[in-house]
């Protein structure tokens, strides 16, 4: 008998658990990397301020040639902050073309801003995986996402029984969903378990689609 494949979570701020294997979430004004564990980084909209951008964006340029960073982000776009959206666009943008310079995935933060994001996609003809994380929206939203070739990763919400991420995760095409704990602090096996029975599927199965996934998108071997 095979081993069973671990546990895998795409954004976390945490990364505590031992037997999970995660995508540790570093803010950008970190201040030591994690040996020999996996990571993403990016700026985030929430701290974009005139002085920083420019060194955030070198720390990036700087990073990503390491082995472990195996995605830029979370960044994207908010619509519901006091940072102006035409800055947060542009540095959005220019994380987009240092990860597809890199060939490198993208986890997104996207508030109230999913055309933006696709037209930006289209424009910009990317081809490397771009993921929204912590998505919990309508039916309608996901479609339009899923056709135009994101994947999608849900967390949390799928622990309420009406939240949207438990009502569209059954139309999400299992090559296309990732599961995340993101800031809270709760297990990734909660959150599989909660995904497997909504979508009727044992969490062994599940745990393998998402590590086929995880290699295909990260590629890691
Ligand atoms: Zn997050």
């Amino acid at each position: 008998m095979k081993n069973p494949v671990s546990y895998i979570d795409i954004h976390t701020h945490h990364g505590f658990e031992n037997d999970v294997l995660y995508l540790l979430n570093l803010p950008v004004d970190f201040q030591t990397i994690p040996i020999d564990k996996f990571f993403t980084t990016g700026v985030h909209p929430w701290f974009i301020t005139k002085k920083n951008v420019k060194a955030q964006l070198d720390l990036i340029n700087k990073l990503i040639p390491n082995k472990n960073m195996l995605a830029i982000g979370e960044c994207g776009l908010d619509k519901l902050i006091d940072v102006p959206y035409s800055s947060q666009e542009r540095i959005f943008i220019e994380q987009l073309k240092i990860a597809e310079e890199n060939k490198k995935p993208v986890i997104i933060h996207c508030v109230k801003a999913f055309d933006e994001v696709i037209k930006i996609k289209k424009e910009m003809k990317l081809s490397v995986p771009l993921i929204f994380h912590g998505f919990n929206n309508n039916k309608q939203i996901a479609n339009q996402l899923l056709k135009n070739g994101f994947y999608i990763s849900l967390g949390k919400a799928l622990l309420k029984n009406n939240s949207n991420a438990s009502k569209i995760i059954s139309i999400i095409p299992l090559e296309k969903l990732f599961l995340e704990t993101d800031d809270a602090d709760i297990s990734i096996k909660t959150i599989f378990t909660a995904a497997a029975r909504y979508l009727q599927i044992d969490t062994e199965v599940l745990k393998e689609q998402i590590y086929i996934n995880f290699k295909k998108v990260f590629k890691h071997e």
